[in-house]
């Protein structure tokens, strides 16, 4: 079973502006910042606004509205970095960690935007 939402996570304090994040993106419905150890040269967090722990009670919980207005946001976010195809850009990876298997450390949803060189394989086996 999927853990309760912890509202004293790393997240929810940047999502109150407790402690500071280098945001690149806000909107209703979600918030982006760059992540505090990138793994590539654009590395940035995208979270949603409201108190989910992954996308797996994201997905099942929310509400259609805040589904898509925090996918859109994703969208948005590439294409203001300057990451998108579509507008001219070298392409860029999303990524969400859920649970144990795949190595989630804060438990509150947040994608992983990656971009700015070629990104190599999907997986290290
Ligand atoms: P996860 O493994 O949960 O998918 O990824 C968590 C990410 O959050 C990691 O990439 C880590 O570097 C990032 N992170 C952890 N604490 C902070 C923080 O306080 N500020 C920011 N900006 N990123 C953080």
């Amino acid at each position: 079973m999927a853990e309760p939402y912890d509202h004293d996570n790393i997240f929810a304090k940047i999502l109150r502006g407790e402690i500071p994040a280098k945001k690149v993106f806000e909107d209703p419905f979600a918030l982006a910042f760059h992540d505090i150890n990138p793994q590539a040269p654009v590395h940035v967090l995208v979270i949603p606004k409201g108190a989910y722990v992954s996308l797996d009670d994201f997905l099942d919980d929310a509400p259609d509205a805040q589904v898509t207005g925090f996918f859109r946001a994703v969208g948005k976010v590439a294409r203001e970095l300057g990451l998108a195809e579509s507008q001219g850009g070298p392409g860029f990876r999303v990524l969400s960690n859920a649970g144990g298997d795949a190595h989630q450390e804060v438990p509150h949803l947040h994608v992983h935007l990656f971009g700015g060189r070629p990104l190599g394989p999907m997986l290290v086996k």
